[in-house]
């Protein structure tokens, strides 16, 4: 099971969570759960859920890194649209990927000057 090698669980929680939208959010987190947990696009999923929770006023996060059922919860309290969310989901992912694309330029610009010196 793919599920067990990623950080999201339980698998009731990821149930109510791929529910809480149409076919494309459902896709999303079905294609999301068999990542490893290292991935842009699991960083940028934990993201959206993260910055969701905090857009609310309430935190209803438990500690845990990533527990489905506190992310279904939230997503089924934001009153936007599928698009919306999905939208806010893509935003963050171009966020992490361009973090990690600017992290690898400094590591070879600091090669570089090792090298140099
Ligand atoms: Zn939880």
């Amino acid at each position: 099971m793919a599920l067990y090698n990623n950080s999201f669980y339980p698998l009731f929680g990821i149930n109510s969570l791929r529910g809480q939208r149409g076919q494309r959010w459902a896709d999303l987190v079905d294609w999301i759960g068999k990542l490893p947990g290292s991935d842009p696009h699991v960083m940028a999923f934990t993201m959206t859920i993260r910055r969701l929770n905090r857009l609310q006023s309430e935190d209803r996060l438990c500690p845990d890194p990533f527990c489905a059922v506190c992310a279904a919860q939230v997503v089924a309290l934001f009153d936007g649209s599928e698009q919306e969310l999905l939208d806010f989901y893509y935003n963050n992912l171009h966020e992490v990927q361009s973090t990690i694309r600017n992290m690898r330029v400094r590591e070879v610009v600091r090669t570089r000057e090792v090298v140099a010196a």
